[in-house]
């Protein structure tokens, strides 16, 4: 597995993207523990369950099935949640399905079960390049730990903060652009109020220089 401190990577890049007006906090964290969830199944490595059976690691809870599991349950919870039941589902989908992506992308243990019940199987995909996370924490601190939090930072850090300046971005240029168009508005409208009073040509073109100015300094403090 990737370290639990990437497995979130891909849902803040999401919640990013999507913007904190539709992402609830609640949703945000519940989508962030459902990253690491599926990584609960080695409590059965203490209860004598093997590796490769269906409730051992990387086993039913690493299954795309376990995943809409998940989706459904929060979109049953969605008034908790304060979302919408589709927004709960897709989101919560996603962060299990992240998780089941991101093991069957790394270079050792068993693959995933991803295809459960239709299969038992155990899957990677072609290219892993991310290197298999040490379970003690100790080893974090030698050469293998740092090679290991190297190639999380290039392949799962990196896309993720790409995507989430990237999203972010767009979202600003856009509320630019509907702040400009929504003060040509007013100004369109401003405008066709003073030309309704019959004003002499000075005094229209003061009042349109006031409204030009006022929705200039309104425009300024928006941004
Ligand atoms: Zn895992």
């Amino acid at each position: 597995m990737p370290t639990i401190f990437t497995h979130p990577a891909p849902i803040f890049a999401l919640g990013a993207a999507l913007g904190f007006r539709r992402v609830s906090p609640r949703l945000f964290w519940l989508a962030a523990f459902c990253t690491i969830l599926p990584d609960f199944d080695v409590i059965g490595f203490r209860l004598g369950v093997s590796y490769g059976d269906l409730f051992g690691h990387r086993g039913f809870s690493h299954s795309l099935l376990f995943a809409l599991i998940c989706g459904a349950l929060a979109s049953l919870a969605a008034p908790w949640l304060r979302c919408r039941r589709a927004l709960a589902f897709v989101l919560i989908f996603a962060a299990v399905a992240s998780h089941i992506a991101l093991d069957a992308a790394t270079s050792g243990g068993l693959g995933v079960a991803a295809f459960y019940p239709i299969s038992s199987e155990r899957y990677f995909f072609p290219w892993r390049p991310i290197r298999v996370s040490p379970l003690a924490l100790t080893a974090f601190f030698s050469e293998r730990g740092l090679n290991v939090l190297r190639s999380e930072f290039f392949w799962v850090w990196l896309p993720c903060l790409s995507l989430a300046l990237g999203a972010f971005t767009a979202r600003w240029v856009a509320g630019k652009r509907v702040a400009r168009a929504a003060a040509a508005i007013d100004l369109a409208q401003e405008a066709g109020f003073i030309a309704s009073l019959d004003l002499d040509e000075n005094a229209a073109a003061d009042s349109r220089a006031r409204v030009k100015a006022a929705i200039r300094a309104k425009h300024h403090r928006q941004s």
